[in-house]
């Protein structure tokens, strides 16, 4: 309990990008193979995450969504090896609060699902058998509803905070390995959209075609950078001069040790060094980095997308010579 007490709680919820995050997250870290995001009206309405992995066992249910029950957290100096995605306990407890939620899970040791039901304040108050596979799915419905003036600003940015979790799920569906993705969004009465579908292949490099197409990547190139010993990035960049003029944000990602971080300091040094060679446009850039778990805090903010490098400099440094290689006139 004296782990939960230091681990400083912040709003862990703050759009539906980091609501759909959390559950996918949950996912990976049960070892699904098989991950179905379902929207309904681009997540207004309700979103649900569909997984193959290990399930819920029995005795989880009534304290699954209290706040800082975890599984994955037993002692403080696991927070230095974090290997997991979630860690906080905080997630579900605060999708509860947030949002009418119900679960849907199986182990491999019930011959039979269970729906549970459960308030805001975190309290089991239905269960039902329910026929399914081994594995969980997650709904939550009306997020923010109970929250007047988010809920307003939910409605009215619908569409932008829609495509910020589809850049997510790409992001996702780019950097997991042997992991399948699909993305559903349904609007009106019953028009369902597949918005993304990957087959979870095993490379970076076919996850790029099937996320992004053949011809996208046939405009790339790959870079693979020794920083040191313990670090190095690999990945793929725009050829000089087959960038795109759309919106830098638009098909960048940054990973660290698999998980999709801001690395704003890194776009910016990538777009500096293509501009120099090409004016107006904007790189493709999807770099992984593999960075020893010590020399990073992901724990810097709630959703963990920003990052703590203890030895920025000496990436940066090791990225500049890397990109100039790549980006010098003789080069291009
Ligand atoms: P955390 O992920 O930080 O442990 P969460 O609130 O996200 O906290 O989840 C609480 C617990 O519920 C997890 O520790 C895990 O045991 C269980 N859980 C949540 N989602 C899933 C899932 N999709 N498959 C299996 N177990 C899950
Ligand atoms: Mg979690």
């Amino acid at each position: 309990k004296s782990v939960v007490h230091r681990i400083c709680a912040g709003q862990v919820i703050l759009d539906l990008a980091a609501a759909v995050k959390e559950l996918v997250e949950n996912s990976l870290d049960a070892g699904a193979t098989s991950i179905e995001i379902s929207l309904k009206e681009h997540g207004e309405e309700w979103f649900q995450v569909i997984d193959n992995g290990s399930g819920i066992s029995p005795n989880n249910f009534k304290v699954l969504v209290l706040k800082h029950h975890t599984s994955k957290l037993c002692d403080f100096p696991d927070l230095q090896s974090l290997t997991t995605f979630g860690f906080r306990g905080e997630a579900l407890s605060s999708l509860c609060a947030l949002g009418n939620l119900t679960v849907e899970t199986r182990t491999k040791n019930e011959s039979i699902a269970t729906h549970l039901t459960y308030d805001q304040s975190g309290l089991l108050v239905a269960e039902k058998k329910t026929a399914r596979q081994v594995g969980t799915t997650v709904t939550v419905k009306k997020l923010f509803s109970n929250l007047p003036v988010r809920s307003k600003e939910f409605k009215r940015n619908v569409r932008k905070e829609y495509g910020k979790l589809i850049s997510l799920l790409n992001a996702y569906a780019l950097i997991a390995k042997g992991v399948r993705f699909v993305c559903t969004n349904t609007t009106g009465k019953n028009v369902k959209s597949v918005v993304l579908k990957t087959q979870g292949s095993g490379s970076l490099k076919d996850n790029i075609i099937t996320v992004f197409g053949m011809t996208v990547f046939s405009c790339l190139e790959p870079v693979n950078i020794c920083i040191s010993e313990s670090c190095k990035v690999d990945g793929f960049l725009s050829k000089a001069g087959q960038g795109s003029g759309r919106n830098m944000g638009d098909r960048q990602f940054f990973f660290v040790n698999g998980r999709p971080v801001d690395m704003p300091k890194v776009s910016k040094l990538v777009n500096e060094f293509y501009k120099g060679a090409n004016s107006r446009q904007y790189p493709i850039a999807i770099m992984s980095f593999t960075i020893p778990e010590k020399a990073c805090d992901v724990n810097v903010t709630p959703d963990k997308r920003k990052i703590f490098l203890s030895d920025e400099a000496s990436i940066l440094h090791a990225l500049r010579e890397g990109l100039q290689q790549i980006y010098s006139p003789s080069n291009a």
